[in-house]
């Protein structure tokens, strides 16, 4: 039996007629045909079948009910990468390419410099990391089960095998209690759950569906990032820096807590948005 073809329903048609944001229609008709995006362009006029219209239908449907684009489409592009994602994982933001630049910049001329990624999710710093510098040596953490298999994931499909740094270290856990020993590191990064449990974001938007204990701390949303200050230090090689991701209003806070645990040279860096999106130290 010849596949079905629908006479009249092309790319040109469902997008005209589809209720969501433009952009969202056409990144979710490119994904269900397996088109470049620029294709629904070129071929806006071709003849669909019916089960690529009844699975952008479905995608539509969701998308309506709010799900994010990255768990609909199963990816997400970060530093140039293209991540695996799941429910299990908070999605990549942009601007947590800053902290991937911070990093970067503290290992820059060290060699074979080791590096740790606490609360790793889909692994995206861990392995723009590595990706950058072939010869790190990286260690990336998580709470989650589900959270590390998607990493190791992104990590096996992204990154060379035989790259000199070798394999990621994936290690489950809470924070520095994943990690097997007393091991030192030149930079430790990490975007932990940030968010105050009564923030309203938690209820709007792509937050509902991602794991909530990857977004809020369900407290003030300071807590994880002093459980990470706290003891960072005892986890760095002199002159070892830490860098953190925080909220638009925590950057105060965040310095006066690495301060406090010892911390020099002690600064905020802005996004592109120019809030105050990341902060860091030097090991004095
Ligand atoms: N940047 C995320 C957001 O505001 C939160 C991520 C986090 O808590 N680490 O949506």
């Amino acid at each position: 039996m010849p596949p079905k073809i629908l006479p009249a329903t092309t790319p040109g048609q469902l997008l005209r007629a589809s209720p969501l944001d433009a952009i969202d229609a056409r990144v979710l008709l490119a994904h269900v045909l397996g088109w470049q995006r620029t294709e629904l362009i070129t071929r806006a006029s071709q003849k669909l079948l019916v089960d690529q219209v009844v699975a952008f239908h479905a995608l539509e449907e969701r998308r309506i009910a709010g799900e994010p684009i990255a768990q609909l489409i199963e990816q997400r592009e970060f530093f140039g990468l293209n991540f695996r994602i799941t429910p299990a994982v908070l999605i990549p933001r942009p601007e947590t390419e800053l902290l991937v630049e911070l990093a970067l910049a503290a290992i820059a001329s060290i060699d074979a410099p080791r590096v740790l990624d606490l609360g790793t999710g889909s692994g995206a710093i861990a392995i723009a990391i590595a990706h950058q510098r072939p010869d790190a040596i990286i260690t990336a953490t998580d709470r989650s089960d589900a959270a590390l298999a998607i990493a190791q994931w992104n990590a096996h499909h992204l990154l060379p095998v035989d790259r000199p740094g070798g394999p990621l270290h994936f290690a489950a856990g809470d924070w520095y209690k994943a990690l097997p020993q007393h091991g030192r590191f030149n930079v430790i990064v990490s975007n932990p759950p940030y968010i105050a449990a009564h923030d309203p974001h938690l209820t709007q938007g792509d937050l509902r569906f991602e794991p909530r204990q990857a977004l809020t701390d369900q407290a003030n949303g300071l807590t994880a990032l002093h459980t990470i200050i706290a003891p960072a230090s005892a986890w760095l090689t002199n002159d070892g820096m830490l860098w953190l991701e925080h909220g638009y209003d925590q950057a105060a806070a965040v310095r006066t807590q690495l301060i406090a645990h010892g911390f020099s040279t002690v600064r905020s860096v802005r996004d592109l948005a120019q809030i105050e999106r990341a902060s860091g130290g030097l090991k004095a």
